[in-house]
């Protein structure tokens, strides 16, 4: 396991809980995000409707589970939770649409993940607030229509191209999250210690933020590394050198790269000269999937502007060489 993977282990899923933010105003940046969200909160409040439904992407750790119980609490409803890959048959999504309230939100997380077979058992539901079911078998077989209780449904993925064109469309609110600032996550960093009740001098706060890739996931996980370092090795407060010291141990570099990124970056400039190279040329060379490297890998590092996407294929920066101290080559 990386530690710089914006995946959440087992370890995070218990901590996070206690440090999400309740409220949008607690929910530090993503401003045009809240902004939208809180028009269209207040707005279906006035009118006393259900929130239209709400698609939310981005890589992962950026905040669309946290984003997506902040809506309900925001729209004072509840929060039914589920995943693409664990809707199975339409009858699983049956069950969990006639348990609704009215006015609840139903969170699908991976919903890129769903069966097509359940993604057309939704589009009635999203539209109308019913589901067609088919009772019984062979001739005898009769659909028969179901009133459900309006709801809102607030997907989440990692990939939006994946989802179908008909499922997209029946969103009326599209959000994307973007890579947090180093600012705001170093609040993010801040915040955190308090509910931590640990004390953090503002220059380690930011000497985690910084490495932490734009991902608050990441930014809490360094910081409970670098808070056990210091209850061991000082008497719990985080100061700026004992923060650098403990991420120094963690092998996380200034910019929030492993040695994997290295690996990848490197083997890229010693093996291809920088580029252009093919993902699966890439891949091969540092034994991982492709996949991997591009929803995982790779999106950070095109935000950061290390790597590029060409049609010949991935190439490398001049920011690289000098980030390993290399020379610039002319080209
Ligand atoms: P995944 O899709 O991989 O589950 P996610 O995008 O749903 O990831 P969350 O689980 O919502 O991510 O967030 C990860 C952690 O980061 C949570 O502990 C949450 O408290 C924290 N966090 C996320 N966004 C913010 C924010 N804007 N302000 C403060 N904390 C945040």
């Amino acid at each position: 396991e990386r530690i710089i993977s914006g995946e959440a282990d087992l370890q995070d899923l218990s901590f996070e809980q206690s440090l999400r933010p309740q409220t949008l105003k607690q929910y530090i940046g993503q401003d045009k995000v809240k902004e939208n969200l809180e028009i269209f909160i207040k707005a279906a409040r006035i009118r006393e409707e259900t929130l239209d439904h709400v698609l939310l992407y981005g890589p992962p750790g950026l905040g669309k589970t946290t984003l997506a119980a902040i809506i309900a609490n925001e729209m004072g409803v509840n929060i039914r939770t589920t995943a693409g890959p664990a809707i199975e048959r339409p009858g699983d999504l049956a069950a969990i649409l006639t348990a609704l309230e009215p006015g609840d939100v139903l969170f699908i997380d991976e919903i890129h993940r769903l069966p097509r077979s359940i993604e057309e058992v939704l589009y009635p539901a999203m539209e109308d607030f019913c589901l067609d079911i088919v009772i019984g078998k062979g001739p005898s077989a009769r659909s028969v229509r179901l009133d459900l209780p309006p709801f809102t449904l607030v997907g989440a993925t990692t990939r939006a191209g994946s989802l179908s064109a008909p499922l997209r469309d029946r969103f009326g609110v599209l959000s994307r999250l973007e890579y947090y600032s180093e600012e705001q996550l170093t609040d993010i960093v801040v915040r955190t210690a308090e509910v931590l009740d640990t004390g953090i001098d503002p220059k380690a706060a930011i000497e985690v933020a910084r490495r932490s890739r734009g991902t608050p996931r990441i930014a809490n996980r360094l910081l409970r590394r670098v808070r056990d370092f210091a209850q061991v090795k000082a008497d719990g407060q985080i100061g700026e050198t004992l923060a650098k010291e403990a991420l120094e141990l963690l092998q996380v570099d200034r910019l929030g790269l492993d040695h994997i990124d290295h690996k990848l970056l490197r083997g890229i400039i010693e093996k291809f000269r920088g580029g252009p190279v093919g993902l699966e040329t890439i891949a091969a060379t540092i034994g991982e999937e492709a996949h991997t490297i591009e929803d995982v890998y790779e999106p950070y590092l095109l935000q950061i502007g290390f790597l590029q996407r060409t049609p010949r294929g991935r190439i490398v920066t001049g920011l690289v060489y000098r980030h390993f101290q290399m020379e610039v080559p002319a080209d």
